[in-house]
């Protein structure tokens, strides 16, 4: 999940549709499987040695075998595939607290069935412009993993999927297993923009992370371990504690710690999602959440950012986003993705040592 207004708080700028169309190569249909590079490589494999042979070169400047290059295989959704992927999240539906259905649907005593209606009725199509926009950035992200010898499997297929997020607070995109869920807002900006923008990348990037850390086990471990999170699986989280933390498709496991400073002592403690009580009209979640420490051991009580004076210190000074760990690495992850070793203005990042801890792990050794 990300924030709700990271691609509001752009201004559009004055791109026409006729940009749009020339940067999308005027053409019609977007295939909804978008044809992967793997066989090409494999096939130009042959073509590049025979080439070699006939022009004399040398092997130095011999072409990279792509055979192992990253390969991000993906597709959209189309609206009725989106509302059974969505209503197939049983895991999470069951999971949904008091708090979070009522907030979702808006009234208290909302029940599950009309939180199953609220998704059906918000599920949308890509258009064509949106499917060629989000291919480039996809694309890019690709050459980027490549350039830097990614060494982590990616997923063996992202579905991308459109809907108004009105179910989830208006959120600009989130995820469960490896599906992409994106808001309207962001895919009209992202259209009305009709270029590669840093913001839509980031947005990208952070919940692509989110599909790396539940297919593979080491990526999350070692992204997590960035910022002294451990994960352990024996983790059970008190039910009188869970009412009052917010479920997020993103976060789908409570099963990791980080050492902070809890009244002098260090303590083993979950960074979670605090929320508030609903109450009627009460709009969205994110106006009433802020990150919260859970000790793992006694789970006795939330701890806030202003009562643990190391909070910062564990998590960082990237990013503001420290609802989970999850949350606060795949920001960090995204920095580190679009932008690199300097932050967009090409200055250091506060906490350099976490985007340069990043770097180093996803780049090939
Ligand atoms: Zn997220």
């Amino acid at each position: 999940m990300d924030l709700k207004d990271k691609m509001n708080k752009k201004t559009i700028t004055g791109i026409t549709a006729a940009l749009i169309m020339l940067l999308s190569g005027c053409s019609g249909n977007v295939p909804d499987t978008v044809q992967t590079s793997q066989t090409s490589a494999e096939t130009t494999g042959i073509t590049e040695n025979t080439a070699e042979q006939a022009t004399g070169t040398t092997a130095d400047e011999r072409p990279v075998d792509k055979s192992d290059a990253i390969d991000i295989k993906f597709r959209f959704a189309d609206e009725q595939e989106g509302e059974q992927r969505l209503l197939a999240q049983k895991g999470y539906l069951e999971g949904l607290t008091r708090n979070d259905l009522d907030y979702r649907v808006g009234r208290k005593g909302a029940d599950l069935d009309e939180f199953r209606q609220l998704l059906k009725e918000n599920v949308l199509s890509f258009t064509d412009e949106e499917k060629e926009l989000l291919t480039m950035y996809v694309e890019k992200m690709e050459d980027r993993m490549n350039e830097m010898g990614f060494p982590y499997k990616v997923p063996e297929e992202i579905v991308f999927v459109k809907t108004t997020m009105a179910e989830e607070g208006d959120a600009a995109a989130y995820t469960h297993g490896t599906e992409i869920y994106l808001g309207q807002d962001p895919m009209n900006y992202c259209t009305e923009v009709g270029t590669y923008d840093q913001d839509f990348a980031e947005l990208v990037a952070h919940e692509f992370f989110h599909c790396m850390t539940r297919g593979n086990e080491d990526f999350r471990r070692d992204m997590y371990s960035v910022i002294g999170t451990t994960i352990d699986s024996s983790i059970e989280i008190d039910p009188a504690m869970r009412a009052n933390i917010l479920s997020n498709p993103d976060v789908e496991r409570y099963d990791n710690y980080a050492v902070f400073d809890i009244d002098g002592t260090p303590t083993e403690c979950m960074i979670v999602t605090y929320v508030e009580d609903y109450e009627e009209g009460y709009e969205s979640f994110f106006d009433h959440i802020r990150p919260a420490l859970l000790p793992v051991r006694t789970q006795d009580r939330f701890y806030f950012a202003d009562d643990v004076p190391d909070f910062f210190n564990v998590v960082g000074r990237n990013t503001g986003y420290v609802i989970a760990a999850e949350e606060c690495m795949a920001d960090n992850f995204a920095y580190a993705m679009v932008y690199g070793s300097r932050d967009r203005d090409g200055n250091e990042y506060p906490s350099q040592d976490i985007i340069d801890s990043i770097l180093e792990k996803c780049s090939g050794k």
